[in-house]
Order: C-alpha cells, then structure tokens, then sequence
C-alpha cells in the first residue's frame, strides 16, 4: 500500500521541520527531538501517514540523543543503502509512504543486535 500524496500535499500537512526531515532526508540535531528521552508506553506512528512503526516495548536508550529502538513493527519500515555524507550507512523508510526516519545501525542489543537510531519528528506516539 502506498499513500499518492504529493509534493506539494506533504509541505501543507507537514511542519517545516517535518517536511525537512521526512521528505528531505534530513536529521534533526541530537538532544532536541521529543522523544529521545521519552519512557511512555504505545504505538509509535509515521508523522506521515499515520503507519505503526515502533513498539515502546522495543525502545532503549543508546545515549545517542535520538529514539532508538532495537527492532521495528513487522512490515513497517524498509531500507535502503545510503551513501551520503561520505558514510556507509542503512536508511530506515516507512514502507508505507517512504518518509524519511532515520539509520540503522549493528551495534544495538540483543536479540536483534540493530539500533534503529529514528528521528523524534518523523514519529508520533499514541501512548497506551
Ligand atoms: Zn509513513
């Protein structure tokens, strides 16, 4: 399933800094984001289109000054090889409308061992 927004339908239902980050890839300054530090209970959503991403039951604090999660809902995100920056680095995508939510990383916990380092405005949590 994919949402057939446009362009110019995401700059009106989006905030500058969403559109900045979810439609331009960018990435919101560690340690400013709302959910870094965030201990709630409840679905994580896309800011996007409203797919569920993230459990709380599988958020962590990696110190990192983003949302980290060691493991996404199960057909939630996708990923992508990104090469920007002069990095090797994994892109997280909603697969349901291709935001932009962050990296992931192999250097997360058990059981999985990923930390999916995901940007707090690309996110919004329904608590329980
Ligand atoms: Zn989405």
């Amino acid at each position: 399933m994919t949402t057939n927004k446009t362009d110019k339908n995401w700059r009106e239902k989006l905030s500058a800094e969403e559109y900045r980050v979810c439609r331009e890839k960018g990435t919101e300054r560690a340690f400013t984001g709302k959910y870094y530090d965030c201990k709630d209970e409840g679905i994580y959503h896309c800011t996007c289109c409203g797919a569920s991403l993230f459990n709380s039951d599988t958020k962590y604090d990696s110190g990192s000054g983003w949302p980290s999660f060691w493991e996404p809902m199960p057909d939630a995100v996708t990923t992508e090889s990104d090469n920007s920056l002069g990095m090797r680095r994994t892109e997280v995508l909603c697969q349901q409308c291709d935001a932009h939510l962050g990296h992931v990383f192999e250097d997360g916990p058990q059981p999985t061992g990923l930390r999916y380092c995901i940007n707090s405005v690309s996110l919004k949590l329904n608590k329980k």
